[in-house]
């Protein structure tokens, strides 16, 4: 049987995707291409955890609503009651679970997080497009635009957004919420780095959606993505969820973390906005290189004269791995992202890159 035969049964826009590939990571290379933490928690946290884990019933399932973890993080990440709260997979699953359950296009504003295309491929629902303005904001009216022609059930932004960091004025999704009757979803992914959010424009705003993530602030192994969102609309993505999809040990993990470790957490976010802009000054310094504002955990860096795509291969070489965006949108032409790391992890990183800008082998 030819590989055409025995995949025809697989939908053709399955057939001629591309998984979403995660590279191998090399032995002590250094990853500063995936918005990690360079932070671990706290050996205090690991003990507890093991403790956790020594007593955790195996043979039956977890807490099919997680019920304990969404009080806790309702009470002490959103101040809000569990029932605003819809839990997933990480926020990607959360997000394959809203695309499931609309029937409309996605309108999405670009440059932006490529997930959300893919997702929406998967989830067999088709992609509307606004252009954010040369400068990287929204561009408020070009997005209300698009939402008028392409009538989108949903509209997804990020603030910050990745990968530009650049963060959205509250007027702008106050303005968008009123002038769109559908739902809004805004990815605050980065929220931890900037310290602001739109939370509370829900009350304005009922089909505003706020999207976020333990992933970016330290705790990317546990895969806990959180929606807050109107009752009703949790009621209704309650139906798409598939049961259990929160692991026990991710359920226990993160109580531990909401019970006795957010000071911890909410440290190094701090160590890493502050490292950032040490990074955003020491690259300043470079000739040829242009580190933009940004709000979150990673910096978009302008390469003058050079290939960025060469760039990236350089500094792979040399065992760091940053993500090369140049081509992902027109507007991102030139740009690398690149993870914020711990002071010695961002010095070695300016260090390569100042050497492969000259050109020194
Ligand atoms: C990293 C990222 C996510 C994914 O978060 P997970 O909870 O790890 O799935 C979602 N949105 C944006 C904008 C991101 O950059």
């Amino acid at each position: 049987m030819t590989g055409d035969v025995l995949t025809d049964w697989i939908r053709p826009e399955i057939r001629a995707a591309s998984p979403y590939s995660v590279e191998a990571v090399p032995e002590g290379a250094l990853r500063l291409d995936a918005m990690e933490s360079p932070f671990d928690l706290p050996p205090d946290f690991h003990r507890k955890m093991g403790e956790e884990m020594a007593g955790i019933p195996l043979n039956r399932y977890p807490d099919g609503s997680a019920s304990e973890l969404k009080e806790l993080l309702g009470k002490t990440l959103f101040g809000l009651p569990p029932d605003h709260l819809f839990l997933g997979n990480g926020s990607d699953e959360i997000l394959q679970n809203l695309f499931l359950a609309t029937p409309g296009p996605i309108l999405l504003s670009e440059p932006t997080f490529s997930m959300y295309r893919i997702i929406a491929k998967i989830a067999g629902r088709p992609v509307a497009t606004a252009t954010q303005s040369e400068d990287l904001t929204l561009g408020t009216e070009v997005l209300i635009e698009a939402a008028r022609e392409h009538r989108p059930s949903l509209i997804v932004l990020s603030s910050p957004n990745n990968p530009t960091g650049r963060e959205i004025e509250e007027e702008a999704v106050d303005q968008l919420c009123r002038e769109f009757s559908g739902a809004v979803l805004l990815d605050e992914a980065y929220f931890p780095f900037s310290g602001r959010t739109l939370l509370s424009l829900r009350r304005r705003h009922p089909r505003l959606m706020i999207l976020r993530t333990l992933s970016k602030m330290g705790l990317a192994a546990l895969r806990l993505g959180i929606l807050a969102a109107d009752p009703r609309i949790v009621a209704e993505l309650e139906k798409v969820r598939l049961p259990y999809n929160l692991n026990l040990l991710t359920q226990r993990a993160a109580t531990l973390v909401c019970r006795e470790f957010l000071p911890v957490l909410e440290a190094q976010v701090r160590s890493i906005v502050v490292l950032r802009e040490d990074l955003r000054r020491s690259l300043s310094s470079l000739p040829g290189v242009e580190p933009l504002p940004s709000s979150a955990n990673f910096l978009l860096i302008r390469i003058e004269g050079k290939d960025p795509a060469e760039v990236a291969r350089g500094l792979a070489e040399r065992g760091i791995l940053v993500r090369d965006v140049s081509r992902q949108h027109p507007l991102l032409a030139g740009c690398l992202r690149v993870t914020i790391g711990t002071a010695q992890e961002n010095e070695r990183f300016t260090g390569a890159l100042a050497l492969i800008l000259k050109g020194i082998p």
